[in-house]
């Protein structure tokens, strides 16, 4: 898609990106700068310089004393990071360049203490952008830190001008979000939201998914594009973004939004019904959450348990790490919830595009890195309290622990090693927990795939994470739009190594899932069943409309056309074959 003049911008257009999440919205465009912190930019008289003046230095002082008592806090046990990166920022926050210089344009320019903030923290980020050596561009990302808790500790105090007051109406467009500015989006009601960067399978489109509001990203230019206030369709099932429609356009929409409205509708009365197969399989449809609250909307589709608890959103948006109780007070919260049916909770997969405040640096090569058990595993102390904690909770409920991101049988045997010592170490103090737990495995990294023997003899269960397996089989950054072209499931290697893992689990009858978006996608429910996958785990909004599938499939006329897809040489003739498994 090209950029519109920006001439035309008062027009009528269209952009294209990727939807990750169906359905349509329409609504005003609410511009964030991140959706964290929304920063208003407007003019001050000059008589009010002073006072703005002082409410920039009264936050700065805030944050200043909030650094220190987070530094004093800092237990013996967390990460030895976390203390490097308060001080570093306690470091930056005292440079002129940020306590400073915003004062000269707040006097100077005449504009409010957020706006000057955001001006040299964009001048300073831009003079990192330019280093080469990569350790210190990354510190681009600590300057965003500590000017965004800056910006927090302004918020409400100056006269900011209102943004859009109903929720229900309000586009949330921006640059770029993280899942941990997503996850803030769950207290939000926004009718939608659009993003210029990211990738379909990007935790922050998952995140996106789990609200069940139409979103599209990797839109490119929409940030700079769309002014606040203006009317946009966001078409989430076709990626396609209308900005100021004319009025024929806007009813057509209306229109099939209510008949999107009326096809989920019509899908409730599936809750309760028995999801087998016309040959009378019964498939085991499970959901997906990241935080307890999600469990809600769990049960009101009815789903059979919970396939994959993402835990690491519980540390998120904050300054410390959650303690062992109030893991444990989260995790039994979901047991109890879910009656007895299973829950299984994923240790910690931090890295990546999911770091804890001020731990944004994991290497240079974040997906690559320090990753999810390869954290873990690097930091014991944090490993065992969360152990503990879902140990704990295991007698609340049928809960299971899933291991991600094992590639090595040397991580599989450090990890159950580690569950043996949280084990022992609740033995020694006689707290009770669920002695048979089982314990799985993620096999979301190729390697693992290619050498299943191993994770089959040595773990309970499987869950294949498909979002994780393509992006590590065809080396793309799933948070890169650059390379979301190409992001295919349908990639004849995918493909092999899923169908090869269910195949091989199935024979040495470990219990195997697919927990990856894959599941959760209509068109390849035939094909999975095909390959003798018998238990999904999705986002709760997908739910049904998979059950409805899978009562409509037949094992024995979906077995064949799955082995010919599988079998495919090349993407194009694995689609021509999924179409036909489909028709
Ligand atoms: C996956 O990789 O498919 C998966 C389910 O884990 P996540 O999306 O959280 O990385
Ligand atoms: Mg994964």
């Amino acid at each position: 898609m090209t950029a519109p003049h920006p001439q035309a911008m008062s027009a009528s257009f269209t952009l294209q990106g990727a939807g990750v999440s169906g359905g349509i919205a329409i609504g005003h465009a609410h511009l964030v700068s991140t959706a964290r912190l929304e920063v208003a930019h407007y003019e001050i008289a000059a008589q009010e310089v002073e006072a703005e003046l002082l409410r920039f230095d009264t936050a700065v002082a805030r944050v200043r004393s909030e650094l220190s008592g987070l530094q004093a806090g800092v237990s013996a046990t967390a990460p030895a990071e976390i203390r490097a990166i308060l001080n570093l920022h306690a470091m930056l926050l005292n440079d002129a360049s940020l306590s400073l210089v915003p004062r000269d344009h707040i006097r100077k320019r005449r504009c409010n203490a957020e706006w000057a903030l955001v001006m040299q923290m964009d001048h300073l980020a831009a003079q990192f952008e330019a280093i080469e050596d990569p350790y210190l561009r990354e510190r681009k990302q600590d300057i965003v830190q500590v000017v965004e808790r800056v910006l927090k500790a302004m918020l409400g105090t100056g006269h900011v001008p209102a943004g859009p007051s109903h929720e229900e109406d309000v586009i949330v467009v921006a640059h770029d979000l993280s899942p941990a500015d997503m996850i803030l989006f769950k207290q939000h009601q926004y009718a939608g939201f659009v993003t210029d960067l990211g990738g379909v399978t990007s935790h922050t489109a998952i995140v996106a998914r789990s609200l069940s509001i139409p979103a599209i990203v990797g839109l490119h230019h929409a940030r700079s594009m769309i002014r606040e206030g203006e009317l946009l369709i966001v078409d989430g099932r076709e990626g396609v973004l209308i900005v100021d429609p004319g009025p024929q356009v806007l009813e057509e929409y209306r229109e099939r939004s209510r008949g999107i409205e009326a096809e989920r509708q019509k899908l409730k009365h599936l809750r309760t019904a028995r999801p087998s197969t016309l040959d009378g399989t019964l498939i085991d449809l499970q959901a997906n959450i990241e935080l307890p609250q999600d469990v809600e909307k769990v049960r009101e589709v009815g789903a059979a348990g919970i396939g994959l608890f993402r835990s690491e959103f519980l540390f998120l948006n904050r300054d410390d790490l959650p303690s062992e109780d109030e893991q444990f007070e989260a995790y039994r919260e979901v047991a109890d919830a879910m009656h007895g049916r299973p829950v299984t909770i994923r240790t910690l997969d931090l890295g990546a595009d999911k770091s804890i405040n001020g731990a944004g640096r994991m290497g240079p090569n974040p997906a690559l890195g320090l990753r999810a058990i390869r954290f873990c595993l690097a930091e014991p102390q944090m490993f065992l309290t969360q152990l503990r904690a879902i140990l704990r909770a295991s007698r609340h409920g049928k809960v299971r622990l899933l291991i991600p991101m094992l590639a090595h049988a040397h991580e599989v045997e450090q990890a159950l090693a580690a569950v043996r010592h949280a084990r022992e170490t609740l033995d020694d103090q006689k707290v009770p927990y669920d002695r048979r737990i089982e314990i799985g495995g993620m096999i979301e990294v190729p390697a693992a795939a290619l050498s299943l023997a191993y994770f089959v003899s040595k773990l309970d269960f499987l869950s294949i994470g498909t979002n994780d397996l393509i992006q590590y089989t065809l080396a793309i950054d799933r948070t890169d739009d650059a390379v979301a072209h190409l992001y295919d499931p349908l990639h004849p290697a995918v493909l092999q190594l899923v169908a090869q893992t269910i195949r091989i689990a199935n024979r040495a009858k470990t219990p195997v899932a697919v927990c990856g978006e894959m599941a959760g996608d209509l068109a390849m429910t035939r094909l999975l069943l095909g390959f003798g996958l018998r238990q999904f785990s999705m986002h709760p909004a997908q739910l049904l409309e998979i059950k409805q599938q899978v009562l409509r499939t037949r094992l024995d006329d979906v077995r064949s056309l799955a082995a010919r897809v599988a079998r495919a040489r090349d993407p194009d003739k694995a689609r021509a074959l999924l179409a036909k498994l489909n028709a």
